[in-house]
């Protein structure tokens, strides 16, 4: 079984490779099965866990999946058909959050969409 740290490295390298696809946390433990890791999915999970705690991952609510980190003050948009994330810099729109949340402390910002992108749409 492959310890706690290791086992980041390689979620992490998943995240990192199926960016900007989200993966959810099943099919992260799937294919670390087929890379002959054999982690329980609760180990998977745990380390997912870790990797945002660190600041590394963060989860897609809209995808029910995670995906690297990239632009914290950014909008993700999610394609539903395709599964690719973009992220939209905001930092107007993040600012009039940071304003309408005064008076609530560690206050966290998550804004996501879920459509089609333009690729999807046109087919
Ligand atoms: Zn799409």
């Amino acid at each position: 079984m492959p310890r706690p740290a290791p086992l980041q490295d390689h979620v992490l390298r998943l995240l990192q490779d199926h960016d900007p696809r989200p993966l959810t946390g099943l099919g992260l433990a799937a294919m670390l099965r087929a890379e002959g890791h054999a982690a329980p999915a609760s180990l998977v999970f745990r380390a997912i866990r870790r990797l945002i705690d660190r600041g590394l991952v963060r989860k897609i609510h809209v995808a029910s999946a995670y995906a690297p980190v990239g632009d914290s003050c950014a909008i993700i948009l999610w394609c539903r058909a395709c599964g690719e994330v973009t992220e939209i810099e905001s930092a107007d729109g993040f600012a009039r959050l940071r304003r309408a949340a005064a008076g609530l402390a560690d206050a966290r910002y998550i804004v996501e969409l879920a459509g089609r992108c333009s690729r999807c749409a046109a087919l």
